[in-house]
């Protein structure tokens, strides 16, 4: 399936709502247009999900053939990785190798989950107790059973849109469960072609089920739906609360990976030139479009001059452009909106009296892209641009005189996803990642990940985990069985 075949097989999809155009973030060129699909749109896809579970097409086969179906999702994405790669670029407007690099791991979400299939086990218990009847011991057998939750609604943003579906699907899938995917308005394309091989695998119909539309219509109808038993969504805080609210009506469990505005602690101690480059990267990769992304960089007073010319080095010496332009290192802003939000922020920062040591403009040449920009003089106490998620390429610098002062600005944020933290001396580096309130803290290194890794937000970041055992676990209920004896 080329990136034609996608975008006209999109404007084919059934729909009743508006025309939601994509747009090319390099071009600023619509590539297709689709119908959002609805609430209607959603009810039907939860009625088929709902019988495809109850008929347990899916959730009734032996863990064994759920996992064979799974590899062979596995290697059809990997047969079709040059096309995933091409999709999601022209989509983005993410480097080609970017978006070859993560495809592998798309394709191995599957192989990781399908090992689960096997595995999904309770727990068993011996108990002797009183009963209710008082009358001496009474023995009980015990045991715990780990149930699918039925039908759930994935819904993710559009910073890694098959790297987003993969993540969500594979455990869904491992779980038994029958699925709602609900990528971001802008980011359709890829879902598409992972839909079609998806049932080309052999998952039978009515499990998985492509949902597209916008947020407000379709991912509302999904998040309010009485049959709809759980929403894993990754996207904004903001949207996560509206979730929240939206799932009182059933009571839905809910998992929420959401935003972030994670800080990056470089000491005096620190390999410079290794924090320099990681934490650069950390914030202007992928033009910080990365829940992860280090937006706040503290520095020890003695090599904060240092840290900021060589972070501001980096960001100048960083070509953004689109995904086949040679020596590209990051791609655009995702959409117009995008680049108002990122440019509203930085404008508003220079009015309150920041300084801008480079960057702070948008780029002179077609598309949404914004020179990377390392801003200082910034007051933690009132500005805007340093509480808030930017989702854009652009980092506040501090500096601190201890560990202490390091540690509470850190944590001085409603958010709780990432910390980082560059030292050399070990002692310093696990004292403070006990004190640091994120779900995630990395010690000398930047926007790692794997498979079997869990991962999860403190505070307004997130509920639950993804990856790992923990990421099956969230798509599984857990049912109390007693035996007297
Ligand atoms: P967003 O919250 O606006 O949208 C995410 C998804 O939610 C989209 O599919 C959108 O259509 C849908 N949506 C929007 N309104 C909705 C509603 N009322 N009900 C249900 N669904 C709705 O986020 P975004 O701007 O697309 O993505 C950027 C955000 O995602 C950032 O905050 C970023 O930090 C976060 N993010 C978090 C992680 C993580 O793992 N913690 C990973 C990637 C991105």
């Amino acid at each position: 399936m080329t990136l034609q075949d996608v975008l006209d097989d999109i404007r084919k999809r059934p729909g009743t709502g508006d025309v939601i155009p994509i747009i090319d973030p390099v071009t600023e060129e619509q590539l297709t247009e689709f119908t959002d699909c609805g609430a209607a749109g959603v009810d039907e896809a939860v009625a088929r999900a709902k019988a495809a579970f109850e008929a347990e097409v899916w959730s009734g086969l032996p863990g064994a053939e759920r996992a064979k179906v799974m590899w062979r999702i596995a290697d059809l994405i990997d047969e079709h990785a040059a096309e995933f790669a091409e999709i999601d670029s022209a989509n983005t407007g993410m480097m080609k190798m970017q978006s070859e690099l993560v495809v592998p791991t798309c394709a191995e979400f599957f192989r990781y989950y399908a090992g689960w299939c096997t595995k999904i086990n309770g727990t068993a218990y011996d108990v002797r107790s009183t009963g209710i009847a008082g009358a001496g011991y009474v023995d009980h057998h015990a045991y715990t059973l780990k149930e699918p939750y039925g039908v759930v609604g994935l819904i993710f943003p559009w910073n890694g849109p098959i790297f987003n579906a993969c993540a969500k699907i594979a455990p869904a899938l491992a779980a038994g469960c029958s699925s709602l995917v609900k990528p971001a308005e802008e980011t359709p394309l890829s879902a598409l072609l992972l839909d079609r091989l998806i049932h080309e695998a052999g998952v039978p119909d009515g499990v998985v089920n492509l949902i597209t539309g916008y947020g407000h219509t379709a991912g509302a109808a999904i998040s309010a739906h009485p049959d709809v038993e759980k929403v894993a969504f990754t996207g904004s805080t903001e949207v996560g609360k509206m979730i929240v609210q939206a799932s009182t009506g059933n009571l839905k469990k809910v998992m929420l990976e959401l935003g972030g505005k994670s800080p990056v602690l470089i000491f005096d101690d620190a390999d410079l030139d290794k924090a320099i480059f990681g934490a650069a990267m950390g914030i202007f990769v992928h033009s910080g479009q990365g829940c992860v992304c280090g937006s706040r960089i503290f520095v020890q007073r003695g090599v904060y001059d240092q840290v900021v010319e060589g972070i501001a080095g980096v960001a100048n010496f960083m070509k953004y452009g689109g995904p086949t332009e040679e020596g590209v290192m990051s791609g655009p802003l995702i959409s117009a909106k995008q680049l108002s939000r990122v440019l509203g922020y930085i404008d508003e920062g220079k009015r309150d009296g920041v300084e801008v040591v480079t960057g702070g403009f948008r780029l002179d040449r077609k598309g949404y892209f914004v020179h990377p920009t390392v801003l200082t003089n910034v007051d933690p106490a009132t500005s805007r641009l340093y509480k808030e998620e930017i989702f854009g390429p652009v980092v506040s610098i501090i500096p601190f005189d201890d560990e202490d002062e390091a540690v509470a600005m850190a944590n001085d944020t409603t958010y709780g996803l990432a910390a980082t933290a560059w030292t050399t001396n070990v002692t310093r580096a696990h004292r403070i990642v006990k004190r640091l309130q994120a779900g995630s803290v990395q010690i000398n290194c930047q926007l790692v990940f794997d498979h079997d890794v869990p991962f999860g937000g403190y505070k307004q970041s997130g509920w639950g985990h993804e990856f790992g055992k923990d990421g099956l676990d969230a798509y599984l209920k857990q049912k109390t069985v007693w035996a007297q004896l």
